[in-house]
């Protein structure tokens, strides 16, 4: 199966003709190609957004909003073909792409072709000096959105949608390690009758091709979701050309436990919020802090739960835990386990890799539990960003908060706890741009989203997007 570029409303192969092998992650095998893209194919994609700026821009919001909502139900249409593909390129739980990733990415969609329509501006009358004030809030013209691989076609759309929404045209890269559903999503995108050039989706890898969209001169915006070294690149590049850039980075964020919370609800809930998608979401609690009180039944019963966890072939519906998405940050990912070791860290469970009858040279790991006795040690300040999470006790509100706060990120917390006032002085407190309290990953879309520290820059979600992918421009009338 060969992937090629989506240019101008039409697949393409790369101008060199020099192509990436794509891996399948539950069997270890090359199952397809995609385009090794160039500079010269990045030009390309430039040039067709730019010849499609003046018209669609222009275009009327609610024609805008008919073709968005059009795509997110042709997504919804091929609900089951695109939870399949997102399944095989990435190694997650073909349940969990069914439920999550392909009926958010219709819903990126459905969201910013409504929320476009809701979009205003502001006036300001300056009283006494016979003047008005009102803003407009311009499309910036071409745009690049740079998407990781961990939720491919859920964060992908979380970018385009929008950036398409406030009319400016998309020059857009996945990650080369997970290209599949973005490739699809040009031909729903033709059906729905988007304008040709209006997005443009070009292959490849982050240094190569993601470098060419991030030093082109006359690429304005750049949106972009991945790690944070990566980030602090794209800021160093993109800052001396005065780009704007919204930059959503790594995270290690805790999850904190009180004995007064509600302790079933807790416990499945800190199953889930430290494992699904393997632990290959940003917003995992990947530090968990327990009441002392609670600490040794925690550890029992949640030790329990993971080990009853099925790690298999994401096809199979009974799997939890599919493979990680690459055999490099499989090894990554052990690399830490053994430093963890290396640091006295007590394996409760977990920690080896797995073999899975039929599919031996995939990557699954176990689920791991790792208990720490002092937050300074690597495991707890680096992100690993896979199956992988460490437990241990806390004996104060100020100790917790400390130990929470004491990382060089700051995307999300969670908070188990049903005092309220404690909930209020710490979420005022804890250093995130997110924080849960009795619930995880509880998203709507509307909310700004983003993180603070090296989690990031700028804010994602509802207006706060729209705003990112406009330029205010204010004009002041005297009468
Ligand atoms: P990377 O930073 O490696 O890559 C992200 C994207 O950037 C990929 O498309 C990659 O391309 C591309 N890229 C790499 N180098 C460059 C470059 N020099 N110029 C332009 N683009 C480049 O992250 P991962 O894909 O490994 O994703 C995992 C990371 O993403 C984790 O740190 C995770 O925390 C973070 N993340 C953050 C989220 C948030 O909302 N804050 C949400 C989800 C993930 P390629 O892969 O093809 O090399």
């Amino acid at each position: 199966m060969k992937i090629q570029n989506y240019i101008n409303g039409q697949f393409q192969n790369p101008i060199s003709n020099e192509w990436l092998e794509n891996y399948c992650p539950s069997n270890g095998e090359v199952y397809g190609q995609l385009p090794n893209s160039s500079k010269a194919d990045v030009e390309t994609a430039y040039k067709a957004a730019k010849d499609a700026f003046p018209i669609w821009s222009q275009t009327t919001l609610d024609e805008r909003s008919r073709i968005l909502i059009k795509i997110s139900e042709l997504i919804e249409v091929n609900l089951q073909r695109l939870a399949e593909a997102e399944s095989k390129d990435n190694g997650k739980p073909i349940r969990l792409a069914k439920s999550v990733d392909i009926p958010r990415a219709a819903s990126n969609f459905r969201f910013f072709g409504n929320a476009i329509t809701q979009f205003a501006s502001e006036s300001h009358e300056s009283v006494g000096q016979n003047a008005i004030n009102y803003t407009l809030r311009q499309p910036i013209g071409v745009v690049g959105c740079i998407s990781p691989w961990n939720l491919p076609l859920y964060l992908f759309t979380w970018k385009i949608a929008p950036a398409i929404a406030a009319g400016n045209c998309v020059v857009a890269k996945p990650s080369e390690i997970t290209p599949m559903t973005a490739y699809l999503l040009g031909d729903i995108c033709n059906e729905a009758g988007l304008p040709k050039g209006v997005l443009n989706i070009v292959h490849g890898l982050g240094t190569k091709t993601g470098q060419a969209i991030i030093e082109h001169p006359d690429i304005k915006a750049i949106s972009f979701t991945g790690g944070t070294a990566t980030g602090e690149h794209i800021a160093k590049v993109a800052a001396p050309m005065f780009k704007k850039l919204s930059l959503e980075l790594g995270g290690k964020n805790p999850n904190i436990i009180f004995a007064d919370c509600d302790y079933d609800d807790m416990l499945n809930t800190t199953v889930r919020s430290s494992f699904a998608n393997q632990g290959q979401i940003c917003l995992c609690g990947s530090r968990i802090f327990v009441e002392a009180s609670i600490y040794e039944k925690f550890k029992t019963d949640f030790v329990e739960k993971i080990k009853q966890l099925q790690v298999g072939h994401p096809s199979d519906d009974t799997t939890d835990i599919g493979a990680l998405v690459s055999k490099s940050h499989l090894e990554k990912v052990m690399h830490y386990i053994n430093i963890a070791k290396e640091e006295n860290g007590i394996i409760l469970c977990g920690g080896n890799k797995i073999t899975v009858k039929d599919f031996e040279n995939g990557y699954y790991l176990e689920p791991t539990v790792i208990e720490v006795s002092t937050d300074d040690c690597r495991i707890n300040q680096e992100e690993v960003f896979g199956p992988v999470v460490t437990i241990m006790p806390f004996n104060s509100e100020d100790d917790v908060l400390h130990m929470a706060n004491k990382v060089k990120y700051g995307l999300s917390a969670t908070l188990w706890t049903n005092d309220l006032k404690r909930t209020m002085r710490m979420s005022n407190q804890l250093q995130a741009g997110i924080i849960w309290v009795n619930t995880w990953m509880l998203r709507d879309l509307r909310t700004p989203f983003g993180g603070v520290k090296a989690s990031g820059v700028g804010r994602e979600g509802g207006f706060e997007a729209l705003r990112f992918f406009t330029e205010a421009k204010n004009v002041c009338i005297k009468y």
